[in-house]
């Protein structure tokens, strides 16, 4: 690795993360995939035992297919039937509906996991990796040791993220606070009591509700709490679900205050913020991981074509300059699914306008906003695992072997992943930057 461009800096390392949660962890792989001298420091040994997210996305998926994980997320993850908003005799009143459709980015819109298992999956990836030191067990050390060690920090160190508060970086008030409770339980017999398929906002004005019936035998409820209420006994909260002591062990009962919450920046010099150390959401959506992931596969790329001396630096600034309209826009997103529960409440005939099918998206997801035109900004469509046949770096994909790349970067050819046109420009994290 000596001798290359980024090497002049002379830190011991290209990259340092602090934090190996899943954004952490992401970032990490996508490091060492990209040949990165990397370091990161956890304070834990282990993933955080309790799930958090349950549900992930198509371009979640994707970015773990990238590292070589396949194998694992086809045993780690389920696919979700989606969400539905019901009454409180679970009668249906509303859904999100006109995105079902085939996978378009070779994986389904909507999964459901277990996050220790997905973290463990992700941490052990790392080991392949002699470039990339994981010191489990540490604080991260002060700043401008930080900075001493690395040409650039990326502080992944979640909600109370201490780098976030070191540089004293402000949080904006997205204009959500609501008191949660979030039960855990692992079923005996996952068929036992018989439950929902679907993920449930459960609209009952005597206690708005949501229901997840997870991966394997986990299935997960949160229910609002009033700000001075004493935490109800779960099972008397489980019991019109019709479960019991009997039938599942409660892997933990506690409550969350659901915010949205968004760092004033995202950048100080060669230090970046990302996951939840940048944003927090309400989980109504199950977007928070997933912009975590999304942040980590936007950034990873772009320090290796700045450490690498392909690009100059500006190329870090379109980070926050494309990741933040996102995660505004999902956590807004996340905050009208989450009132939309209350307003069902009170009124079941005040329903929202339904989506209405675009086939030119493949979720209610925006996409990032890259330039004017579509499919600009959308993820390639990957048909027949494509992505196993693309180049790691940059790629035109055409619709015909006559197209001649302008710029000397590879050509794959495949018309089902144009969209229609003669070939898309697409970026190492597989969005389309350009069209010809
Ligand atoms: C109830 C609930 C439900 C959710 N559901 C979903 C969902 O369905 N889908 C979804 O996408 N998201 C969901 N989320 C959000 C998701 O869980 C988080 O966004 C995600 O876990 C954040 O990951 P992270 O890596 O950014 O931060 P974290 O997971 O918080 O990781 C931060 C890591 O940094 C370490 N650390 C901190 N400071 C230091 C330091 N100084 N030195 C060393 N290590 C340090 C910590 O030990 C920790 O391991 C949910 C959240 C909640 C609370």
């Amino acid at each position: 690795m000596t001798g290359r461009p980024g090497a002049a800096h002379g830190a011991a390392h290209d990259v340092a993360i602090v934090g190996l949660g899943p954004t952490g962890a992401t970032l990490a792989n996508l490091c060492g995939m990209w040949g990165l001298r990397t370091v990161v420091f956890e304070r834990s040994t282990a993933p955080y035992s309790q799930p958090r997210a349950c549900h992930l996305d198509a371009e979640v998926a994707r970015v773990f297919q990238h590292l070589g994980f396949e194998a694992e997320l086809r045993r780690l993850l389920t696919v979700s039937a989606g969400m539905e908003y019901v009454d409180a005799d679970g009668r249906r009143l509303f859904t999100f509906e006109g995105f079902e459709r085939d996978p378009l980015l070779g994986w389904h819109e909507d999964y459901v996991f277990v996050q220790p298992e997905l973290e463990t999956m992700l941490r052990a990836g790392l080991e392949q990796y002699a470039h990339v030191d994981v010191r489990l067990g540490v604080d991260a050390p002060e700043l401008a040791e930080l900075r001493r060690t690395a040409r650039f920090v990326v502080a992944c160190d979640g909600a109370t993220s201490p780098v976030r508060e070191q540089l004293a970086i402000d949080l904006l008030d997205l204009g959500y606070d609501e008191r949660w409770l979030v039960v855990d339980v692992m079923l005996h017999d996952p068929a036992v009591p018989p439950l929902p398929a679907i993920i449930q906002q459960v609209c009952d004005r005597r206690r708005l509700a949501t229901f997840v019936p997870s991966h394997g035998n986990h299935r997960r409820w949160e229910f609002r709490l009033a700000e001075d209420e004493l935490v109800p006994d779960v099972w008397r909260l489980l019991a019109p679900w019709g479960i019991t002591r009997d039938d599942a062990d409660l892997v933990r009962a506690a409550t969350y205050r659901f915010h949205a919450l968004e760092a004033e920046r995202w950048r100080d010099g060669d230090l970046f913020l990302a996951g939840d150390a940048a944003h927090q959401m309400p989980p109504f959506m199950g977007q928070g991981l997933c912009s975590g992931v999304r942040d980590a596969a936007n950034l990873a790329w772009k320090l290796a074509e700045v450490i690498e001396g392909r690009a100059n630096d500006a190329l870090l600034d379109t980070y926050e300059a494309e990741r933040r309209p996102h995660v505004t826009a999902v956590t807004a997103m996340s905050i009208e699914a989450g009132r939309l529960i209350g307003r069902l409440a009170v009124d079941p005939t005040a329903l929202p306008e339904p989506d209405r099918p675009d086939p030119t998206r493949w979720s209610r997801l925006p996409a990032l906003e890259l330039g004017a035109g579509f499919p600009v900004g959308h993820q390639l469509p990957q048909p027949d695992r494509l992505d196993e046949g693309l180049p790691d770096g940059w790629a035109w994909v055409a619709a015909d072997e006559g197209f001649v790349a302008p710029d000397g970067v590879p050509v794959v050819v495949e018309p089902r992943a144009t969209y229609g046109c003669r070939a898309v420009l697409v970026r190492p994290d597989r969005y389309v930057a350009a069209v010809a």
